[in-house]
């Protein structure tokens, strides 16, 4: 059985290409960037290379890259490195925003505010004007549903305003156009695992001038900003990534973007009112498809697809099926988002897996429709 993987919102595999920049960091070029031997200086230049690639990727200068483990700890940096006292934020962020935005407001640093969406996950710019708040931080693109936010004009408003902004860019690179200049935003958030480098790699871009306190400390490595010495050989990958995902960005998010109409159309043609999808119709990352299946789980369905890799958006807990907090928050009628099932398609994907999953999804649907009437 071929496993069809659409999970690329969950994480990509590595690109053949990534590892092989990689591998010689990790057999060869082993020495610590911070000495000054030449096996020092070799990893060194490869960080240095690196940080020029991320840079490049989405407009800024090298030295406004720092390199993280990934984007929970670019996104708890921004908001526990910055600790306002006053946050704004959204109700469909990321677990790393909103959980580091629990915990200024549990020590009594500061008060967040979370701001509502519509029901695609849209955010109305209107809502940052004139807002009282240290940060602004809000997600370009979400996970789960896909959904795209308008970040140059939040933006504008939040900094008209007074406010530094924070956008969270995980999912979004190697998808669509990234900007930074384009967008004026402060802090940028990326993750290697969404991009196909590996796990455990991210950075967070720090526009110039812009003055944050170091949130890991230590021997002051990332210009004293972020200590411990630097996992080369990942920083690496995450700049061969960006690479890579600079030449092919406009035509894999083309064929994306073909690949899940097809499979949305699909989906429509064959079960037509019993399906929803969630997000915005086009404001939305061109490779997600979050479907609401009636009167079914995700999970019982994703049961009966077992060569199927894809997510389901609720979580069940003790037999009770819980909304995740993104389809919550765009007002999904939880008899409806229990049957949610995000399917994320990716640089892999081929038109044959989009033709297969429709007619499994389908087959499936059928099936255990017709188990849950008795
Ligand atoms: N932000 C977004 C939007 C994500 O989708 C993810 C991963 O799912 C993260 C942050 C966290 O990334 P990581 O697990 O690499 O730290």
């Amino acid at each position: 059985m071929n496993l069809i993987y659409l999970d690329y919102n969950g994480t990509t595999p590595v690109d053949a290409e990534v590892v092989e920049v990689m591998l010689p960091y990790l057999r060869d070029h082993y020495g610590n960037p911070s000495t000054k031997s030449p096996l020092g200086q070799k990893a060194r230049a490869g960080l240095d290379r690196a940080r020029e690639q991320v840079a490049e990727l989405i407009n800024a200068s090298p030295e406004e890259i720092y390199f993280t483990s990934g984007a929970t700890e670019a996104n708890n940096w921004v908001v526990l490195g910055l600790a306002p006292t006053q946050m704004v934020t959204t109700t469909i962020e990321h677990p790393s925003v909103l959980r580091a935005c629990e915990r200024l407001e549990a020590q009594g640093i500061g008060t967040v505010r979370k701001l509502p969406v519509d029901a695609h996950g849209c955010v109305r710019p209107e809502q940052l004007d004139g807002v009282a708040a240290g940060l602004v931080s809000i997600m370009h693109s979400n996970n789960e549903v896909g959904t795209l936010q308008p970040i140059a004009e939040l933006a504008a408003r939040a900094r008209q305003a007074g406010a530094l902004f924070h956008s969270d860019a995980a999912q979004s690179l190697g998808k669509v156009e990234v900007d930074v200049q384009a967008w004026g935003v402060d802090f940028l958030t990326l993750a290697g695992h969404k991009l196909y480098a590996p796990k455990g790699i991210g950075a967070l871009y720090v526009r110039k001038g812009v003055r944050m306190d170091p949130y890991i400390l230590g021997a002051g490595q990332e210009r004293g900003q972020r200590s411990g010495t630097e996992n080369v050989a990942l920083a690496v990958a995450l700049g061969a990534a960006c690479e890579l995902a600079g030449r092919r960005w406009r035509e894999d998010g083309a064929r994306m973007r073909r690949l899940r109409d097809e499979l949305q159309q699909r989906l429509q043609n064959e079960l037509g009112e019993r399906v929803l999808i969630n997000g915005h119709p086009e404001q939305r990352l061109p490779n997600t498809l979050s479907v609401n299946f009636r009167g079914t789980t995700g999970a019982a369905l994703l049961q009966e697809c077992p060569q199927l890799a894809a997510s389901t958006g609720p979580a069940c807990h003790d037999g009770v099926v819980r909304l995740s907090h993104v389809l919550a928050a765009l007002g999904v009628d939880p008899e409806v988002g229990k049957g949610a099932v995000r399917l994320s398609l990716g640089r892999l994907t081929t038109d044959q897996e989009v033709e297969t999953t429709a007619s499994t999804l389908v087959a499936a649907y059928r099936k255990v429709s017709l188990l849950a009437q008795g």
